[in-house]
């Protein structure tokens, strides 16, 4: 049987605020557990929040550059649970009335196509349970009750988990240039909870299984893989899916709880919050709308159209703000847009992947060095040994290239000179050469390249070479 595997993702997005969304503490990663914390986020008796602005911006930010239609009230609702990291009982979210909704984003790649999004809302975070501090007991650190997200949702449009890999990366992409969030995996500042059915082609959907607990993209994928095995495998056997929650934590999935539906959360407004009406915090979606940065598609597509650029380079090339700024210094330093990508996608990410991701020759060096080329001082090899020296020290490139002893010779009566030594050592070749076996004209260039210690200029030994052997 041909089976269809479906998929929506619930993607929970920490903002990059320095304050909680409802007081005045800090969201700072990695404090002792328990230093950031008051009333309001510990939930005791009589605390108000109040709504942190920024947060309120950037969600609206986020929302803008997934193409969401932002509502200008929105209503803030609790979502009662008991949980022990939970201490006010409730979690401030947004139900009926959210933020945003009705947007989408764009996956490029063999096949082109548009993933909804169903809906963007802000809510708070929990705290964390311990389990591994105190051996029998657990510990709660409430330092990240409160913290600001944005829950994003996607309409079950997505029909493989690698393009469920695929838009994860493409949401980080986007959220990281409009600078909404780090999306940090590991200090939990993105999370997934990803849910899939199978069907046969055109049937109506299936029914669904949640997982949770990926800590990676890839590892979200191999998840939904092993869902899909197992409820393919259920439906074969003739047994019915059924409303599972799956932990995907140790490796091979583990089913949690049969899921909750939405009327057990008990939703109502928030009566300690009015509603969230932007105005209110002086946020325009038009204003927002102008001041967002350049998206990642629309620079791809500009570096492609400004810059003679494949879509795989012009891809690279725009995969990061700083990469891409990086790149448009070293073009607007005057390198060739074509000689500038193949630099940068060459020698400087090598380079960053070995020492950390930092870009550690300066886009000004680069352009030096890439000048040197173009002018004939230093040849492609040499070059990149300069390159590697100006990434450890910083140095001025055509004084590194001198200290080094690179820089290219292109006077002719030193080439002469090299290429006489090397054409009297080989006189058999020379008359092979000259009697029809122009293959040898490559060996003899090698050895002149080798004769001069690399720094012979390959243009001029060619025309001397053709004149001494022609
Ligand atoms: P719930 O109320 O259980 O949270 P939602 O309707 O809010 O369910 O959907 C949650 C996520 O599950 C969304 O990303 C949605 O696209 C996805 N989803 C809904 N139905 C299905 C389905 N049949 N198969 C796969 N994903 C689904
Ligand atoms: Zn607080
Ligand atoms: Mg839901």
């Amino acid at each position: 049987m041909s089976w269809e595997t479906v998929i929506g993702l619930e993607v929970h997005v920490q903002l990059a605020t320095r304050s909680k969304l409802f007081c005045g503490c800090s969201t700072r990663f990695g404090d002792p557990p328990n230093t950031n914390v008051c009333p309001v986020c510990l939930g005791l008796p009589g605390a108000l929040p109040v709504p942190n602005a920024d947060a309120v911006r950037l969600a609206v930010r986020a929302a803008i550059a997934l193409a969401c239609t932002v509502h200008e009230v929105s209503v803030f609702a609790r979502k009662n649970y008991f949980y022990p990291d939970l201490p006010k009982g409730y979690q401030i979210s947004q139900f009926d009335r959210p933020l945003a909704t009705k947007g989408r984003v764009a996956l490029d790649g063999d096949a082109p196509q548009e993933i909804g999004i169903t809906r963007l809302h802000m809510e708070e975070d929990a705290g964390k349970s311990l389990h591994d501090q105190f051996p029998g007991l657990t510990a709660i650190d409430f330092n990240r009750t409160g913290v600001p997200l944005i829950e994003i949702v996607t309409e079950p449009d997505l029909r493989s988990p690698e393009d469920a890999r695929r838009l994860l990366t493409t949401l980080k992409q986007v959220l990281e240039y409009v600078e909404v969030s780090d999306c940090n995996m590991e200090e939990g500042s993105l999370r997934v909870d990803a849910n899939l059915s199978v069907r046969q082609r055109g049937s109506p959907l299936g029914t669904k299984q949640e997982v949770k607990n990926m800590n990676s993209f890839a590892a979200v994928e191999r998840a939904l893989a092993e869902l899909r095995d197992l409820q393919i495998a259920t439906l074969e056997r003739g047994e019915a899916v059924t409303l599972t929650t799956y932990s995907a934590g140790a490796g091979t999935l583990r089913p949690m709880r049969s899921k909750e539906e939405s009327h057990d959360y008990r939703y109502f407004p928030d009566p300690d919050l009015p509603p969230l009406d932007l105005a209110r915090y002086g946020i325009t979606t038009r204003v927002e709308r102008e001041t967002l940065p350049e998206l990642p598609s629309a620079k791809q597509e500009r570096f492609r159209a400004t810059y003679g650029l494949s879509a795989y380079e012009a891809g690279v090339l725009a995969a990061t703000r700083p990469l891409a700024g990086y790149y448009e210094a070293v073009v607007a330093g005057g390198a060739d847009p074509k000689t500038a990508a193949n630099w940068v996608m060459g020698p400087l990410l090598a380079d960053a992947k070995q020492s950390g991701g930092a870009y550690r020759v300066a886009a000004p060096r680069m352009v030096e060095i890439i000048a040197l080329v173009t002018d004939g001082t230093l040849s492609n090899q040499a070059a990149k040994r300069v390159f590697g020296a100006v990434a450890e020290d910083d140095a001025e490139p055509l004084a590194t290239a001198r200290a080094l002893g690179l820089v290219q010779v292109g006077d002719r009566e030193t080439v002469i000179g090299w290429v006489n030594d090397v054409v009297s050592a080989h006189p058999d070749e020379a008359e092979r050469y000259r009697t029809g076996e122009a293959r040898l004209f490559g060996f003899f260039m090698g050895e002149i390249m080798k004769r001069s210690g690399g720094k012979a200029d390959p243009n001029v030994v060619q025309q001397v070479l053709r004149d001494r052997l022609g």
